[in-house]
């Protein structure tokens, strides 16, 4: 099994690229789970035909305990285990406290011996601002970090704190970087000033998406664009990263 956070700026294009991997990489015969780590609990709306998924928080704020997987994992697209962390009401609370009770009860229901991925993914709200949002990347959760960043400034700010805090929990044995997916946003010389900024972080590329409208058209229609047609050029380059993703050896 392996497990993979994905991280990058608000707003970047985390849950569209989280989903599309899953996608692609269901598609390449292996079982995927999905976990949104966001309390929008928006992650895995376009795996699910838009049938909405209980956040975890939600269902133990209302119910004060999970008894079942049923209730909280929804099969999404060729069958990718769709499950929202979710948060709490806007304004109170902690919302990396909500993604740390909602690992607990994943665990408590022994949520990996039941679905038994190949592949885990965990789309994480934003910048690690805290422990909760850090909590994907320790204590064993997910092995392997991408980032996710385009070549605009306050993205590659934010791909270099996350880049920080990795390297800060690096010597414990938690999640390693596996690299860096460039999403454009068209910017002059974007992939000439991404690649100065990868390397200055130790770190490579693993994949390139252009800016593309079939995004936006399937996210309509509540799909990705390797569900809504996978021969567009747009779902070939995100087949391919899914490709290199699988092949890639275990980080050291
Ligand atoms: P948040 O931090 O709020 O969770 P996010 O990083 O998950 O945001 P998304 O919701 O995946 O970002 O993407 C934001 C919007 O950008 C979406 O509407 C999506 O369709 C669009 N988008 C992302 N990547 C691309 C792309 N390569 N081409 C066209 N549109 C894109
Ligand atoms: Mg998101």
């Amino acid at each position: 099994m392996r497990k993979i956070a994905v991280y990058g700026k608000g707003g970047i294009g985390k849950s569209t690229i989280t989903s599309s991997l899953s996608a692609a990489i269901s598609k390449l015969g292996y079982k995927v789970v999905q976990i949104g780590c966001d309390p929008k609990a928006d992650s895995t709306i376009n795996l699910t035909n838009g049938q909405k998924v209980t956040p975890v928080i939600q269902y133990l704020k209302e119910k004060g305990s999970c008894e079942s997987l049923d209730e909280i994992a929804v099969k999404g697209y060729n069958d990718i285990v769709c499950i929202e962390a979710g948060g709490p009401t806007p304004g109170v609370g902690c919302a990396g406290r909500g993604i740390i009770m909602a690992f607990e009860t994943l665990e408590d229901l022994d949520a990996f011996e039941e679905f038994k991925p190949d592949f885990v993914f965990y789309d994480v709200l934003g910048d690690v601002v805290c422990g909760g949002f850090a909590m994907p990347i320790r204590d064993g959760y997910a092995d392997e970090v991408i980032i996710v960043t385009s070549g605009e400034k306050m993205a590659l700010f934010a791909a270099g704190n996350i880049k920080m805090a990795i390297d800060s929990f690096g010597d414990k044995g938690y999640g390693r970087l596996r690299g860096v997916i460039l999403n454009k946003r068209n910017i002059e010389n974007e992939e000439e000033i991404v690649s100065r900024y990868v390397k200055d972080m130790d770190s490579e590329i693993i994949g390139i998406i252009p800016r593309d409208g079939n995004i936006q058209k399937y996210e309509e229609q509540n799909m990705t664009v390797i569900q809504g047609d996978i021969e567009l050029p747009i779902s070939k380059t995100i087949m391919d990263i899914a490709k290199s993703i699988v092949e890639g050896s275990e980080i050291q």
